[in-house]
């Protein structure tokens, strides 16, 4: 694998960096074809009050199941779906998914759940984006205060002045905006200032590596609720965790120690069950 230069030197080719190279070839392929294949489903996550500890949303989080490669993780397909601009047709998809199913939900259980999905910088970017929001709004009869859209920093800042048009074109929809993986970018907080964001979602990093009661953590909150945002932790694993944040004021939290993300039917379950338990609480506390 070595071959001989000019100079007497060689030049490697790592065999991994084949590997690499060939599974993206074959992944971008098959991204083309994933939505027409129906390889595509949407799982929800739910995000918890940690006042009440009740669910009061989900998140719409991709999934990609394909018969070869297996699951292929959204980290991995994302990127590659902005890069060969099949991010449009995919995110309306999830759009539209996550609208209706949310909207069935909220009928079935008599609920009033919100969903949040995430809008990658491609999609920020593109004039159809106030469009096929308002189409998967009026599609699916959701109310559009029930709609929460997820940027993230670094898409925002990449055009600021495109962001703000197009953020405010959203926001009169009626529809909700959050920060995503705050605390991993340049996390300034003066861009707020410009933008109509009403949600801080802390990064999973910055929750997990900020010890309990840490004064940087508490500050951020602060901060965030006197600009009138709500705060959201991201990646919430262990109750100590969780504890801490309550304790620091974080509104909610979502993370594998409330519920994973999961299918559609597996999270009407757990919402079923979820009250099944608050009902026995509510009968436990009249028959004292
Ligand atoms: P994100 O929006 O920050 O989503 C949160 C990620 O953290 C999800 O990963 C979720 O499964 C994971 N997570 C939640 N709780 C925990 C926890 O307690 N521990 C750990 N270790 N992880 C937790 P996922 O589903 O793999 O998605 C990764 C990223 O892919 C998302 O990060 C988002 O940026 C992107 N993504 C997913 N679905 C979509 C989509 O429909 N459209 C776009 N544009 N991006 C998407
Ligand atoms: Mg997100
Ligand atoms: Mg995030
Ligand atoms: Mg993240």
């Amino acid at each position: 694998k070595a071959k001989a230069q000019g100079n007497g030197s060689f030049q490697f080719f790592e065999p991994e960096m084949c590997v690499a190279a060939k599974r993206r070839l074959q992944l971008e392929a098959a991204l083309h074809r994933a939505l027409d294949h129906g390889q595509f489903e949407v799982h929800y996550q739910p995000r918890v009050s940690l006042g009440t500890m009740g669910t009061l949303g989900v998140e719409a989080l991709l999934r990609w199941d394909h018969p070869e490669f297996g699951r292929v993780a959204p980290l991995e397909f994302i990127p590659l779906a902005e890069e060969r601009g099949h991010i449009g047709t995919i995110g309306q998809w999830v759009l539209g998914a996550a609208c209706r199913d949310v909207k069935r939900i909220n009928d079935r259980f008599g609920m009033a759940l919100h969903v949040s999905v995430n809008v990658s910088a491609r999609q920020l970017r593109s004039p159809d984006l106030v469009a096929q929001v308002q189409q998967a709004l009026a599609g699916s009869g959701l109310p559009a205060a029930a709609l929460e859209l997820e940027l993230t920093e670094s898409a925002l800042i990449e055009d600021l002045d495109q962001s703000a048009e197009v953020l405010r074109g959203l926001k009169s929809l009626g529809v909700r905006l959050s920060i995503d993986d705050f605390g991993t970018g340049y996390s300034s907080l003066s861009y707020l200032k410009r933008f109509p964001i009403d949600v801080l979602k802390l990064d999973r990093s910055f929750v997990a590596e900020s010890p309990a009661g840490d004064g940087f953590v508490r500050a951020v909150i602060g901060m965030a609720h006197a600009l009138n945002l709500s705060v959201v932790a991201e990646g919430i694993e262990t109750t100590g965790t969780m504890a801490a944040l309550r304790d620091a004021a974080c509104d909610e939290g979502q993370g594998y120690l409330f519920a994973r993300p999961m299918p559609l039917e597996e999270l009407e379950a757990f919402l079923a069950d979820e009250e099944t338990r608050s009902g026995n609480a509510l009968e436990q506390e009249s028959a004292r």
